[in-house]
């Protein structure tokens, strides 16, 4: 029995060791969650071990990537295929560029930035000009943001990153135990300077000026699903991502099951990857990591969508009831609105603006931007 339905069970989609001709356990570490295959940072010619530094490095200054190889493999959430991922280090300047490998050499590759995004489905899927797709980067995409990994090259050889446990979680076991490499080259920052905000009925999504770093306000409100009221605030430094955010595991609801399966998707989620809620109540045997865990993973994938935007943020970001749909909304409206931002040096010099301001003092701020329906967005230049 397969989809949500299906109870745990040590199936081969949990296991995620890629075995590689010519490495063994004596010269790998293995993540002990998810036994992700790291090769070890002294391996690799100038990498420079930051481990001890992951308290925040979400704020460093320099451009980074990671200090070697990773190995993952596991199956799509949606797609419900098998895919194996490395995600290797690259130079300067590179951004993050996802390399299908089933696909003729140049025609595979996609940058992970906002004018690729091609669907909002249950999941950020983005398309390069050849027809090359990949999808669910955004648990990815997160963990390379919030480790302050610049640059990167992650080859996959197939459409659907691997959902794994349904969090960040292995990412960033991996990205722990092979460290960051620093690179001499300046990271600029996207310093937001005016509300940029859109909105949907009663879905709000919007990033204001902040006096330092990237904070976020997120709530949500599922009490017709019978799950209460959930609110989350933090300042986003590594630490806080890791501690607070990153193990954070998609959900679902049992009521929306079929509906999905006849869609084609969900094909490989299960409660192995995701919680599954009925009458408000999570039908995994283990419960719930966190009693919030759904705000926490809303904040997880909001991260993960502002990622797009290629570079660091400076700002505060509040949002209600966000889904993927709104977060491409509002990096639409950051790319469309250059000036309401600049792109700065990190690190970036304290503005006089608050903190944050209220939803209620942000509507008197600035009016509301268009919500922008899925119109092409122009790349700007001064974005990778
Ligand atoms: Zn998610």
């Amino acid at each position: 029995m397969r989809g949500i339905f299906s109870a745990p069970s040590c199936s081969r989609r949990m296991r995620v060791i890629h075995w590689r001709h010519g490495f063994s356990l004596e010269n790998a570490i293995i993540c002990n969650t998810y036994k992700a295959l790291c090769f070890p940072l002294l391996a690799y010619t100038g990498a420079k071990d930051e481990r001890s530094t992951m308290s925040d490095i979400s704020s460093t200054t320099r451009q980074g990537t990671v200090g070697a190889p990773i190995y993952l493999e596991g199956i799509g959430a949606h797609s419900g295929r098998y895919a194996h991922l490395v995600i290797k280090p690259a130079a300067v300047d590179t951004g993050i560029v996802f390399v299908r490998t089933d696909f003729p050499q140049q025609c595979g590759c996609i940058a992970a930035h906002r004018r690729h995004l091609s669907s909002t489905t249950l999941c950020t899927a983005l398309t390069n000009a050849s027809g090359a797709c990949v999808q669910t980067v955004e648990h990815l995409l997160a963990a390379l943001f919030l480790y302050a990994i610049d640059n990167a090259i992650i080859e996959i050889d197939s459409e659907e990153i691997p959902v794994l446990d349904g969090s960040a979680q292995p990412y960033v076991e991996a990205l722990q135990a092979v460290g960051r490499r620093t690179q001499q080259a300046s990271r600029r920052c996207i310093r937001v300077l005016l509300p940029i905000r859109v909105q949907q009925g009663n879905r709000v999504a919007a990033l204001l000026p902040s006096s330092s770093g990237l904070s976020l306000e997120v709530c949500c409100d599922y009490q017709a699903r019978n799950v209460a009221h959930q609110h989350y605030e933090a300042t986003m430094t590594t630490e806080t991502f890791t501690k607070e955010i990153a193990s954070a595991r998609t959900f679902g609801f049992l009521e929306d099951a079929e509906k999905l399966h006849a869609q084609g998707l969900a094909q490989g989620s299960s409660l192995e990857n995701a919680v599954v809620f009925s009458d408000g109540k999570p039908l995994n045997l283990e419960g719930l990591r966190f009693s919030d865990e759904v705000v926490r993973h809303k904040m997880l994938d909001v991260l993960g969508d502002l990622a797009l935007l290629g570079h660091p943020l400076n700002a505060h970001f509040e949002g209600k009831n966000t889904g993927h749909t709104l977060n491409a909304q509002l990096t639409a409206a950051v790319l469309e609105h250059p000036d309401c931002w600049t792109l700065t040096e990190v690190p970036l010099p304290k503005i006089a603006a608050r903190r944050s301001v209220s939803r209620l003092k942000q509507q008197q701020l600035a009016p509301a931007l268009s919500p922008l329906q899925g119109s092409p967005v122009a790349a700007l230049s001064s974005c990778k």
